[in-house]
């Protein structure tokens, strides 16, 4: 209904009651809270461990071990990495190596070729370093391919090809105080000397699978969606799963990824079975190609514009116009929209009341777009969403939710259980088992659990130190860069950081900083930069207090990734670890901190 601008909205505005609707969030939540946590997941090991296979790679790569003596090495070839590349380069640093376990560059969009796979963020602000490539993405959203391309691209622009190791997996990291040097040891036998180290492992890189019973039992054919394997499907990228005819398939979860890529399996199996715990908040998608005509009219600095303009706006600032103007704007737009942040209005209760408001008039919007989609009354139900928005990761489609309207496509909805078990022939829910030839797990990757056991290695630093010891309690950080008894070692990523929906945003703003203090300590001919105690301190009693302002929120959310798995308080998850203020606050610090040029909390020996 339209409101008068006048008046502050009330709940009689918006045609639902909040009680019923908090209440029935309780409930559904009380479903699927579990006492086991992350633990309730399992590594990919064991026999599972063809999973991980790279299906982009012939068989036999061989290479003679390296041992030379470098000034970077950057571990990972994602966005993370390459930007770090490309910052250093600018930097003036000619010896840098990165190092990657796949065949090529690209990161998450290295691996994750499943059909459908597209980025959820508006392209013109997520692909970087779009002006230095003097490159305009084709569509407003981004499919898989063309960032792969444009990943690669950076690295040939940025010379990132010479001396990068791929088919590399680091095997461990080992701080050697008399060359003042790290020892990057990896699967090849390498033994490189580096001086400085930088961590860009990714976020999302460690494939879990449910721990249920049976797992290894299933005699079809079966593999995770971050190594989509063609070579039974068929078709590619773009769909057109020509080898799934006559089969039937199950996939286990429905979170971003299995929203992508269901539409392209419902379309060609004889019959898909989507087995789920929660549903996604799936809201519009409206992806159209890049206007050319717009793109004349961008002027020099547009794109920092553009992301700095999101980034304010998802994070609940102001700005005269949204200029990306989608889901995740409206979103927080709503959200923010009642809120008088004068300073002279509300009372936080007041606040927080009216933000809860908006959360459910933004959720009965997804709910009610579900029922435009699915006739059947029972699956529609089955696919709403009842929690928060920012509970979990907000998912935006439009042919995911018709396509529970094939007859041949069933959901299979496990009331926030989870399946039951793996049969040596299909999936087994209620004690019913739904037979497929196929079981793909769209089951997501490792977050809450050990930084060294995401990254596959562990890092030891002066006198012996482990990280993996250090950070047993969490992770602990100055500005989420440096850690004490770990010189010249950088974290990139979701590490006490300000986080923003827009990863590469963050990871710029990231590799600049990190860019900045190797220069400078270049510069001052110092052979070690470290932080000091008192700095790494302050900055964890700050992220701390952060997460204990956030803490309420998410103790009240269904469980995910986003609030360690129903436990926010123990200090793993992303959302443990986050600079409260919001990334844009965070950016300015960074830039703050630079500006004042006497890299206060580091110590330069
Ligand atoms: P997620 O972790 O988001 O989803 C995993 C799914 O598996 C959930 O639906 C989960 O249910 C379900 N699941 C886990 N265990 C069981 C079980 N025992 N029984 C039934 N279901 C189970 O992984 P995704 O790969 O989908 O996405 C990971 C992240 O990657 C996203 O959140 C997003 O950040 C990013 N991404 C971004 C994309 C984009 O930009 N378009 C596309 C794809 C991914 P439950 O919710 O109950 O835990």
């Amino acid at each position: 209904m339209a409101l008068d601008s006048r008046r502050r909205p009330e709940p009689a505005d918006f045609g639902f009651d909040p009680n019923p609707l908090r209440e029935k969030y309780r409930r559904e939540r009380a479903k699927r809270i579990r006492a086991d946590g992350n633990d309730q997941y399992r590594e990919v090991t064991g026999d599972f461990v063809r999973y991980l296979d790279d299906p982009y790679v012939e068989p036999g790569y061989t290479r003679e071990p390296l041992s030379d003596d470098i000034e970077v090495a950057i571990i990972g070839g994602g966005f993370g990495g390459l930007l770090a590349g490309a910052r250093l380069r600018e930097a003036g640093v000619d010896d840098l190596r990165i190092i990657e376990s796949g065949g090529d560059f690209g990161g998450t969009w290295y691996w994750n070729r499943y059909p459908g796979a597209q980025c959820d963020i508006e392209s013109y602000v997520y692909l970087p370093l779009l002006e230095e490539m003097n490159y305009v993405p084709k569509e407003k959203y981004s499919h898989g391919p063309e960032i792969l391309a444009h990943s690669q691209a950076i690295a040939r622009r940025y010379d990132l090809y010479t001396n990068a190791c791929f088919q590399t997996l680091v095997t461990g990291l080992h701080w050697d105080p008399d060359a003042a040097r790290w020892i990057v040891s990896t699967n090849r036998g390498d033994r490189i000397k580096a001086r400085f180290v930088c961590m860009s492992n990714g976020p999302l890189s460690l494939a879990k699978l449910p721990g249920i019973p049976g797992v290894e039992s299933f005699e079809g054919h079966s593999f995770h969606t971050s190594r989509w394997d063609y070579a039974y499907t068929g078709g590619d990228t773009n769909g057109n799963l020509t080898g799934l005819r006559g089969k039937r398939v199950g996939i286990i979860g429905t979170g971003a990824t299995a929203v992508q890529c269901v539409p392209h399996v419902g379309e060609m199996a004889e019959h898909l079975f989507v087995f789920q715990r929660t549903p996604s908040s799936i809201d519009e998608r409206g992806n159209r190609p890049t206007d050319p005509e717009w793109v004349k009219t961008l002027e020099p600095g547009w794109q920092q514009r553009r992301m700095d303009n999101f980034n304010i706006l998802v994070t609940g600032g102001f700005q005269e116009e949204d200029l990306v103007n989608d889901g995740w704007t409206d979103i927080i737009q709503k959200l923010s929209s009642m809120v008088d942040r004068s300073g002279e209005g509300d009372t936080p209760e007041q606040i927080e009341a009216k933000l809860e408001l908006a959360d459910f008039q933004k959720m009965e919007q997804i709910r009610d777009r579900v029922d435009s989609f699915v006739d059947d009354p029972v699956t529609a139900e089955a696919l709403k969403p009842y929690f928060r928005q920012f509970c979990k990761r907000p998912c935006f489609h439009d042919q995911y939710l018709s396509t529970f309207g094939r007859p041949n496509v069933t959901l299979v909805d496990t009331q926030g259980r989870g399946v039951e078990r793996v049969s040596e022939g299909g999936i087994v829910v209620d004690g019913q088992e739904y037979e497929v030839d196929c079981l793909i797990y769209a089951t997501g990757f490792e977050v809450g659990t050990d930084y060294t056991r995401r990254a596959g290695y562990e890092i030891i630093g002066r006198e012996g130190l482990a990280l993996s010891s250090k950070w047993a309690d969490g992770m602990s950080t100055f500005h989420g860069f440096l850690s004490r008894g770990f010189p010249n070692c950088f974290f990139m990523g979701g590490t006490q950081t300000g986080l923003t929906p827009n990863f590469t945003h963050m990871l710029n703003e990231q590799s600049q900083h990190i860019a900045y203090i190797i220069e400078r300590g270049r510069k001052s001919g110092a052979t070690t930069i470290e932080t000091s105690e008192e700095a790494e301190a302050e900055w964890v009693r700050t992220i701390n207090e952060s997460a204990n302002r956030r803490q309420d929120f998410l103790l009240e959310c269904t469980p995910g990734y986003y609030n360690n798995e129903g436990k926010p308080g123990e200090g793993r998850g992303w959302f443990g670890g986050v600079y409260a203020d919001g990334a844009d606050a965070f950016f300015q610090l960074l830039r703050d901190w630079r500006a004042k040029g006497d890299l206060q909390g580091l110590e330069l020996r």
